[in-house]
């Protein structure tokens, strides 16, 4: 008897589940095969969203170095034109490219692969993306510590540079990611990505033989946990995982005990 299918024929591919399948293959089936809820909650991204949704409103019909128009952006979210996210704006605006030939904020953007097998399809929101002096520049946002040295070696900057290359090569562009690290100083920043035709190429083979493992997981039932405590202790699922090595309570909410004065 054939087993049920857990995947699509086309395998979606995304930077945070290449991060997961990678962290733990566990993880990644609770994730995007069964789509459990999280049991335990890990840092509220709201910051770093709201990061975004600030600099991508302030270029949508503005400059970035106006600051009154930055000011005026703030105010209408209630944000302080002192604080913490000014300073975001302001460390941004030194990375600033504008104004450029175009630019794209907060786009969505998708990537068929057919042949060679397995298909894929990979998404991406990428933060920004700029054209300017012959160059497509993609710009991720990161309001956290600098931990990438080299942009060319960080998975989530490949997939970029693999989502977007299309688009660079139709606009006869050369490609080029970088990391905005809007929390340390400009000389902080890692080296830009300027992947060439070889890299591209490898970036493929490495996206393609990831979906091809997945595709195989899927086939076999077979999604293995790490149980490594390292890995676990940062885990999302780690209250409800039978192999978890860092063991918890959940965070999602439970309902109340039975009341015995009910009975
Ligand atoms: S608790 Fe550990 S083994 Fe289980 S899914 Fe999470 S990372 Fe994987
Ligand atoms: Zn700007």
């Amino acid at each position: 008897m054939s087993r049920e299918r857990l995947l699509p024929d086309i395998v979606p591919i995304s930077a945070s589940s290449l991060e997961m399948w990678r962290r733990c293959p566990r993880e990644y089936f609770n994730k995007y095969v069964l789509g459990l809820p999280e049991s335990d909650s890990g840092s509220s991204p709201d910051f770093g969203n709201l990061v975004h949704a600030m600099l991508e409103r302030i270029h949508r019909d503005g400059s970035c170095r106006d600051d009154a128009h930055v000011e005026e952006v703030l105010a209408l979210h209630g944000i302080e034109s002192d604080g913490a996210m000014a300073g975001i704006v302001e460390r941004h605006a030194q990375r600033c490219p504008s104004p450029a030939e175009h630019a794209k904020h907060e786009l969505e953007i998708a990537r068929f692969h057919r042949l060679p097998p397995p298909m894929f399809m990979g998404t991406g929101r990428l933060d920004a993306v700029w054209q300017h002096d012959g160059l497509l520049e993609v710009r991720d946002y990161k309001t956290g510590s600098v931990v990438t040295e080299r942009i060319a070696d960080d998975p989530r900057a490949r997939l970029q540079a693999w989502l977007a290359a299309s688009i660079a090569e139709r606009l006869g562009l050369v490609l080029r990611v970088r990391y905005e690290h809007l929390a340390a100083e400009i000389d902080d920043d890692p080296e830009p990505f300027e992947p060439d035709a070889d890299d591209l190429e490898a970036i493929d083979e490495e996206l393609r033989t990831t979906a091809a493992a997945i595709q195989t997981a899927a086939a076999d039932h077979a999604f293995p946990g790490v149980a490594e405590a390292e890995v676990c202790g940062y885990c999302r699922y780690r209250s409800i995982c039978p192999e978890s090595a860092a063991p918890g309570v959940p965070t999602w909410p439970t309902p109340p005990d039975d009341d015995p004065d009910d009975e």
